[in-house]
């Protein structure tokens, strides 16, 4: 599928749309969720256009995969998250309910996440 570059974390990811930053490097932002569903929930997104983790994992170079999963690591380290545990999730399309068309890692942390999914699917 291609890349669509008026989602809003590219547009978030060229300024035009503020976050609430909490950590930049060359291949990835990181920004607290708009719309937080532990009490920490923050998204981490590579700074190359790849529209979910099918098109990332395929695609990106070695370089980009390495530093976007160091940079996870260094946000859930930078917010202390990683002594009491936090959870990654990413969604890859429509069975997963992905909503934005740009790779993104959610971490959730600071809080007993319960269990993993919130139910059987049907
Ligand atoms: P997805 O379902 O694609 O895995 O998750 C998309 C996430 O992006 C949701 O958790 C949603 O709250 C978040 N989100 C959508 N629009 C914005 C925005 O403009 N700013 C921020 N910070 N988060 C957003």
């Amino acid at each position: 599928m291609a890349y669509d570059s008026n989602n809003i974390f590219a547009k978030i990811l060229r300024g035009e749309i503020p976050c609430s930053k909490v950590h930049e490097d060359e291949y990835a932002l990181a920004f607290h969720d708009i719309n937080p569903q532990a009490p920490v929930h923050v998204l981490v997104i590579p700074k190359g256009a790849y529209g979910s983790m099918d098109d990332f994992s395929a695609n990106a170079s070695e370089a980009e995969i390495a530093g976007f999963f160091r940079a996870v690591g260094a946000v859930a380290r930078a917010l202390a998250l990683t002594a009491a545990g936090y959870r990654i999730l990413a969604n890859h399309g429509a069975n997963a309910r992905q909503e934005v068309p740009h790779f993104h890692v959610h971490i959730f942390g600071q809080a007993d996440l319960g269990p993993m999914l919130a139910g059987k699917p049907a």
